[in-house]
């Protein structure tokens, strides 16, 4: 899962992109309206952290240009505005969770956690496909109760693959999903960490669809929990 922080501090932004990445998620920052704009309309993030007090432009405004444009990205404002009328501004510009500073980092994944799911149609705080487990909370997945020993990319893949269990999805959307915008995305291939999980997990709990990318479903016969 990627995430869109976008904070002008730069403790915290420090602070909160390794928390975040602690946390398993792919993160890239932006330090003010302009370039958060730009980065919201043109990458796929699965949530964005947003800040009202910005540069350039304020979060609000941000936040109403994405919703105008039909950016459906979730969005949780975290911002020392804490006044009810700035609640209720930014949940009606557009806002799916508000935090006011200062906050518990904890408190901040948990909510973020939970925009994730429900965004994703889930309720249940772990994942499940048959065997496999997926617990966001502690970052960790198992097959038939037997913790997996994953690399944080190998958990963010199948933390995606899982969230979106059993539809097709593309290398392209991996791609999007799993790299910051920094990273080096030659040189890390999607088949060679589909091929790394698949020996994690068994071959066949990940199937290929020629030409269209990968599903992740439960096997035949067992029960999805
Ligand atoms: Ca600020």
């Amino acid at each position: 899962m990627r995430i869109l922080l976008v904070e002008d501090d730069p403790d915290l932004t420090r602070q909160l992109k390794l928390a975040l990445a602690d946390a398993g998620y792919a993160v890239d920052h932006a330090p003010d309206g302009e370039e958060a704009q730009f980065l919201g309309e043109t990458e796929p993030y699965d949530a964005v952290i947003l800040d009202l007090g910005l540069p350039k432009v304020d979060g609000v405004s941000v936040l109403e240009r994405w919703r105008r444009g039909s950016v459906a990205t979730p969005v949780l404002i975290l911002t020392a505005r804490g006044a009810w009328s700035d609640k209720v501004a930014g949940f009606d510009a557009g806002a799916d969770d508000y935090l006011a500073k200062p906050f518990h980092t904890e408190e901040l994944l948990a909510r973020l956690r939970a925009l994730l799911r429900r965004s994703a149609g889930h309720a249940a705080p772990s994942l499940s496909c048959g065997a496999l487990r997926l617990d966001p909370r502690a970052a960790r997945a198992s097959v038939n109760g037997e913790p997996l020993r994953l690399t944080s990319l190998e958990y963010r893949l199948l933390h995606y693959m899982m969230m979106h269990q059993g539809r097709v999805i593309g290398r392209t959307e991996l791609v999007e999903h799993l790299y910051d915008q920094d990273f080096d995305r030659d040189s890390n291939t999607i088949e060679v960490f589909i091929g790394r999980l698949r020996k994690k997990l068994g071959a066949e709990r990940i199937e290929t669809v020629r030409g269209l990318g990968y599903r992740l479903a439960p096997l035949p016969g067992e029960e999805n929990a």
